[in-house]
């Protein structure tokens, strides 16, 4: 039997091959590799789609949100709230800015930040990064009003085109990062990443600082590093971002038939949409209350390529152990870690394949 992918990347370059190799074609004829004229086109496609003025083109998703937090010279050392529920890079991000990552848990029904758990960390706190994890906004109202005059740096990583009351993804905090990672809902052909903002001041800093601190050739301004969008990955990410709605929504009909397919399954916890929320569906992932491991050992043996987003949380990991905190900090998020199960999910998935996870996670789930 063919396996099913958690990410089918070749089902996605179908629908845009020609377009991109016409690109990759006009590219190598100039040999402008590094800051050729389709950074720009995307770099205003992308500003434009996410609701702000302006978007610079970044290395990756990581340095994206590093540069946003630099560009806000916050002071040395200053902490950062941050949810422990999230992709590692978060806490990297905030620690390579000279700051302190600062975790609270998450609400246990849709894991996203708490905000009454970020109101209470706020006080000794300089900004505050909510993560829209799996595709869907966090409670971006409510945390805006807690932060009052503090920064809040949105991590977009995963919600590219993603809604909270009709406003998109990226144009709710001061200044946002996202990631364009292969497998994320704009994933380009490597790494790349962006910042988006409406504030021009802010745009023109995080310019500058991934490219040497330099707004003039040999003259540094500003400290700096090497974090640019290569100009190939922007061929890619314009014609992935003309197809990006329509994939959004196939994402949403697949999410719609998996809550069908899974629905009263026995020791199952299907996804939940936040009140208010147009879910992207990044990720679709289940909770499995006892057991996770074995299902999920079962799903691959049967060649679905399931996962678990993420095993272990970033206060649990050897990494940040100097952060201070321990097992039993973020019962919440620690909870979830142990019965997360992310389902294959991607906008050309079909029936039949959504039908085979199901069925193979129902006799997984019977059996134990
Ligand atoms: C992918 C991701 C990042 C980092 O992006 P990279 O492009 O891999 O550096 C940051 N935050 C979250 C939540 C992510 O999922």
């Amino acid at each position: 039997m063919t396996s099913i992918p958690l990410v089918d990347l070749q089902a996605a370059h179908a629908e845009v091959a020609g377009e991109v190799r016409e690109g990759f074609d006009r590219v190598l004829a100039t040999g402008a590799y590094i800051k050729g004229p389709d950074v720009g086109a995307f770099e205003a496609e992308y500003a434009e789609f996410s609701g702000v003025r302006h978007a610079v083109g970044t290395a990756n998703g990581t340095d994206a949100l590093e540069m946003a937090l630099r560009a806000l010279e916050l002071p040395d050392g200053a902490g950062v709230v941050l949810p422990a529920n999230t992709f590692v890079a978060t806490a990297e991000a905030v620690v390579r800015a000279g700051l302190r990552p600062v975790l609270v848990d998450v609400d246990p029904e849709y894991l996203l930040i708490d905000p009454a758990l970020a109101a209470e960390a706020l006080p000794a706190a300089a900004a505050l990064v909510p993560v829209h994890l799996n595709g869907q906004l966090a409670p971006m109202d409510a945390l805006l009003e807690i932060a009052g005059d503090l920064p809040v740096v949105e991590d977009g990583a995963q919600s590219q085109g993603a809604l909270r009351h009709g406003r998109v993804s990226g144009s709710w905090g001061r200044i946002s990062a996202t990631s364009f990672y292969p497998g994320k809902n704009l994933g380009a052909y490597g790494d790349a990443g962006a910042v988006v903002t409406d504030d021009e001041q802010l745009a023109k800093a995080v310019r500058l600082i991934g490219d040497h601190g330099s707004g003039r050739k040999y003259i540094h301004e500003r400290f700096g590093f090497n974090s640019r969008m290569d100009t190939l990955q922007a061929v890619v990410l314009r014609a992935k971002l003309r197809r990006l709605p329509a994939w959004n929504t196939a994402r949403r009909a697949a999410a719609a038939r998996y809550d069908e397919l899974l629905k009263g399954l026995d020791g199952l916890t299907l996804p939940g949409t936040l009140p208010g929320n147009e879910h992207v569906w990044h990720l679709y992932a289940v909770r499995v209350e006892r057991g996770r491991d074995e299902v999920l050992a079962e799903l691959q043996a049967a060649g679905i390529g399931a996962g678990v987003h993420y095993p272990v949380p970033v206060h649990l990991q050897p990494a940040f152990r100097g952060l201070g905190y321990d097992e039993g900090s973020f019962p919440v998020t620690e909870r979830a870690a142990g019965q997360i199960l992310t389902l294959p999910l991607f906008p050309q998935i079909t029936e039949g394949q959504q039908s085979r996870v199901a069925e193979t996670l129902a006799k997984a789930l019977a059996r134990i």
